[in-house]
């Protein structure tokens, strides 16, 4: 990757998007996946594994927000979260707003990840550092497997269903989730675009709808995911992300968001797309 070219993400064989580079920050390739930091002219510093974009600073704040403020209004009392991935930091930065959080583990199996982001990209990375993160360089499908902890709320905050990520799109892994979860917990998952990933959107819905009593979906929109719309699967023992969210509570928290907010919590849940409603029939609540 030179400064004077664009870096162009690859979407399978039939769609790319391109964003100018100023300066490639960190270029480095693990035993699990390349891993870059480019500053580009549009949108800030942006991490690729293998290739495809992570975050960039202009647009993390929406994943972030959504994949963390959601279960965590819902939850009425979340004290620890496991984050399982999120390599980049801003995920379990936003957890730790949440003043009733004690404890946020995060397990990232790529410690490449982790230092490229901690050196190159502060804006996510930098409260990696507050004693309540716990990290852990370690694969996720091991560490639900074999853990006694419990937890209020897992994230599941991975990349696409390739490399080391694959497994975390696996019925085993969910049931390993469900047992790591108190009675009241809730889990959310990355759950990939509903126009380019239909099988993949409907096998984790099905995985989920299978293991738990309730599940959902609801959906983003961001600058850099392909197609724009993504999507978070939530599944909980009980709680629902509408009859238990008390719009009250986010008012009260006195927390700012760049776009989460109460009417987004909740039209994200009722905005469903036609053809996501008829892709996911049976298997959803929303
Ligand atoms: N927001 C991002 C997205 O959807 O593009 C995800 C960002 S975060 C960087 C994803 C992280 O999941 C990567 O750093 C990757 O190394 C990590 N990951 C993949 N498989 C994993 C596994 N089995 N256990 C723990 N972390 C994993």
């Amino acid at each position: 990757m030179n400064s004077h070219l664009w870096v162009e993400e690859r979407f399978r064989d039939f769609y790319g998007m391109k964003y100018k580079v100023e300066k490639t920050l960190f270029s480095g390739k693990s035993e699990f996946q390349t891993v870059d930091v480019v500053e580009t002219k549009g949108h800030g510093k942006m991490l690729l594994n293998d290739g495809l974009v992570m975050v960039t600073e202009r647009d993390e704040f929406v994943y972030h927000d959504m994949i963390t403020h959601v279960p965590l209004f819902v939850h009425p009392n979340p004290k620890k979260v496991l984050v399982i991935g999120g390599g980049d930091g801003g995920t379990a930065r936003e957890v730790i707003r949440h003043p009733s959080v004690e404890k946020c583990v995060m397990v990232e199996i790529d410690g490449m990840v982790v230092d490229a982001c901690v050196e190159h990209i502060p804006q996510t990375a930098d409260m990696l550092k507050d004693p309540r993160i716990e990290l852990l360089i370690q694969d996720g499908i091991e560490y639900v497997k074999n853990t006694k902890e419990k937890f209020d709320v897992i994230l599941v905050d991975s990349t696409d269903p390739i490399g080391p990520a694959q497994p975390l799109f696996n019925e085993d892994f969910y049931q390993d989730i469900y047992n790591c979860l108190t009675d009241n917990g809730i889990v959310v998952s990355q759950g990939e675009s509903p126009y380019f990933e239909v099988t993949m959107q409907t096998k984790l819905v099905s995985i989920k709808n299978k293991l738990f009593p309730n599940t959902f979906v609801y959906n983003f929109s961001n600058l850099t995911y392909p197609g724009g719309l993504w999507t978070f699967t939530f599944a909980s023992k009980g709680l629902h992300p509408l009859k238990d969210f008390n719009p009250q509570r986010v008012k009260d928290s006195g927390l700012e968001f760049g776009y989460y907010n109460t009417d987004m919590h909740e039209g994200a849940f009722k905005y469903i797309p036609t053809f996501q409603r008829k892709n996911l029939e049976g298997l959803i609540q929303n």
